[in-house]
């Protein structure tokens, strides 16, 4: 029989970055925004992203969630390589388990709120009484289902950005990545979409991946990964 006290083999990490690095442009204006970089990030972590601006933090958000490619080194999920995986492959497995909470990831503005925040569902080819029913079921636990008719144009800057929360929560993910999400938000309204997603964490056990230049919200998540110039400083690995 088999030793019951045998340690299991460790699970892959959720996600990995195994000396990356990345330059933009060419020639005399190539630009190294990230320098063999290495990080681990656990499933229900939540993690801060820090630096001054300019210092490669969106650069590595968008590795690690798969929205574009290292020039060396491989970002893996669960232990694949992202690289071994076919580009089709790559679309669902963003599209099944990571949710976006990005600026430039702009809601349509003359579509219904109802219609932004099924996006995702309609990508994965959910049927549309299905996927109406789920969008309704997430709008409701922000308090907007009486807006899911309205444009999207319609709304104030708190409620569209708990539309884009919505929205990156529909399709159940493993991870929600949200770059500056309270950047544009006045404090108060700040904190209603900082706290939707901890409560996120705490509830569906989904792991945030934050980058932020408010320090409050840096001090709520459970790692703070401090970026310098394209290299991680502090925080790497889990504590
Ligand atoms: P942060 O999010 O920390 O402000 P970024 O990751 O956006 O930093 O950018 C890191 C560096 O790479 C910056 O110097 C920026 O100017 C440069 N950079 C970012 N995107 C591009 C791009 N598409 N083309 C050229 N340079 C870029
Ligand atoms: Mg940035």
């Amino acid at each position: 029989m088999k030793n019951s006290k045998e340690p299991l083999p460790a699970p892959s990490p959720l996600l990995e970055v195994k000396r990356v690095s990345k330059w933009y442009g060419k020639g005399e204006g190539r630009f190294q925004a990230l320098d063999d970089v290495n990080l681990r990030i656990e499933k229900g972590e939540t993690v801060a992203i820090v630096g001054k601006s300019g210092s490669g933090k969106s650069t590595l958000m968008h590795l690690l969630a798969l929205l574009d490619e290292p020039d060396e080194g491989a970002i893996v999920v669960e232990g694949t390589e992202a690289t071994s995986l076919s580009v089709k492959d790559v679309n669902r497995l963003r599209n099944r388990r990571f949710g976006f909470v990005f600026q430039q990831f702009f809601l349509t503005a003359g579509t219904s709120v109802l219609e932004n925040v099924t996006l995702p569902l309609k990508i994965a080819g959910v049927a549309p009484a299905e996927r109406r029913k789920r969008g309704l079921m997430a709008l409701e636990r922000f308090g907007l289902q009486e807006k899911a008719r309205n444009k999207a144009s319609d709304l104030s800057g708190g409620q569209k950005q708990r539309v884009v929360l919505t929205r990156a929560l529909v399709g159940e993910p493993d991870v929600i990545f949200a770059d500056e999400p309270t950047g544009n938000l006045d404090s108060m309204t700040g904190r209603v979409v900082e706290d939707e997603l901890f409560a996120l964490n705490r509830e569906r056990g989904i792991t945030l991946v934050i980058v932020t230049h408010d320090e409050d919200l840096a001090a709520r998540c459970g790692r703070k990964i401090h970026v310098r110039d394209g290299r991680i400083v502090a925080g790497a690995v889990a504590a």
